[in-house]
C-alpha cells in the first residue's frame, strides 16, 4: 500500500494539530510558576516598605521621648525656679528670675508644640503601615489561592499533554521517516511544521512560494518545503 501525498499531508496536518496543543500546554506548565512568584515578589515588596516606614516610626518615637523628658526636666526646673522666686529680696533677683522662668517657659512650650507635631507624623506613618500591611495581605493571599488553583490546574495540564504525547506516538509511527525528518527539522526550529499557502506565499514566513511549487501543492504531487523557512506547505 503506497501512502499518497495527499493521505500524507492529512496525517501531517493531524500531527500539526497535537504538536501546537502540546506546545501551548508546555507553556502553560512554563507560565504558570512565574505568575505565583510575580505576586509573592508584590508582597515582598509591600513588607519591605511596611518595613521601611516602621523604622521612620522607631526614630519618630525616640525622638518625641527625648523631648517629653526635656519637658518634664523644664517643667521641675519652673517648679523650682518659682519657689525660690518667692523668696527673692531685691528687685534685681526677682527679674532675674522672672527672666528665667520666662525663658524656661518658653523652651518647655517650643518642645510641646514639637512633640504635638511628631505626633501627628506619628498617627501618619502608622495610618501608611496598617495600608502597606493589608495591600501585602491581600497580595499574600492572591499568591496562596493561585498557587492552590494552579496546582490544580497544572494536573490536568500535565495529564492532557501525557495523553497526546501518546497519541503522538502512535501519529508518529504510521509516517514514512522522510516526511517526518522535514517535518520534525522545522518543527524544533520554528514551532510549527507545516505552513498554510496563501495564494502564491507561504503562510508562515510570507515568503513567495515559485510557480512549480505552487502547483506542486495544489496537485498534492510530493511534499513541498517552502524554501524559506522549510515549512511544509498545505492547502
Ligand atoms: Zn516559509
Amino acid at each position: 500500500m503506497t501512502t499518497t501525498t495527499d493521505e500524507l499531508i492529512q496525517r501531517l496536518l493531524a500531527l500539526n494539530t497535537v504538536d501546537l496543543r502540546i506546545r501551548e500546554l508546555t507553556e502553560r506548565l512554563e507560565r504558570a510558576p512565574a505568575a505565583v512568584s510575580e505576586r509573592e515578589e508584590a508582597a515582598k515588596g509591600l513588607e519591605d516598605k511596611a518595613s521601611q516606614v516602621r523604622q521612620k516610626l522607631a526614630l519618630l518615637r525616640a525622638q518625641r521621648r527625648m523631648r517629653e523628658n526635656e519637658v518634664r526636666g523644664l517643667d521641675a526646673k519652673l517648679e523650682r525656679l518659682k519657689s525660690q522666686s518667692s523668696n527673692v529680696r531685691s528687685n534685681k533677683d526677682f527679674v532675674a528670675f522672672r527672666s528665667e522662668i520666662s525663658n524656661t517657659q518658653a523652651e518647655s512650650d517650643r518642645l510641646q508644640g514639637e512633640v504635638l507635631k511628631i505626633l501627628e507624623v506619628e498617627e501618619q506613618a502608622d495610618a501608611r503601615i496598617k495600608q502597606l500591611e493589608e495591600q501585602r495581605d491581600a497580595e499574600r493571599a492572591r499568591a496562596a489561592s493561585m498557587k492552590e488553583q494552579t496546582l490544580e490546574q497544572m494536573g490536568a495540564v500535565r495529564a492532557e499533554r501525557e495523553a497526546l504525547q501518546n497519541d503522538r506516538k502512535k501519529k508518529v509511527e504510521d509516517l514514512p521517516k522522510e516526511a517526518l525528518q522535514l517535518y520534525d527539522r522545522c518543527r524544533v526550529a520554528r514551532g510549527s511544521g507545516m505552513a498554510h499557502l496563501e495564494g502564491e506565499y507561504c503562510g508562515g514566513c510570507g515568503a513567495l512560494v515559485t510557480r512549480n511549487d505552487v502547483y506542486a501543492v495544489q496537485n498534492r504531487s510530493r511534499l513541498v518545503p517552502c524554501k524559506a523557512c522549510n515549512r511544509l506547505l498545505y492547502l
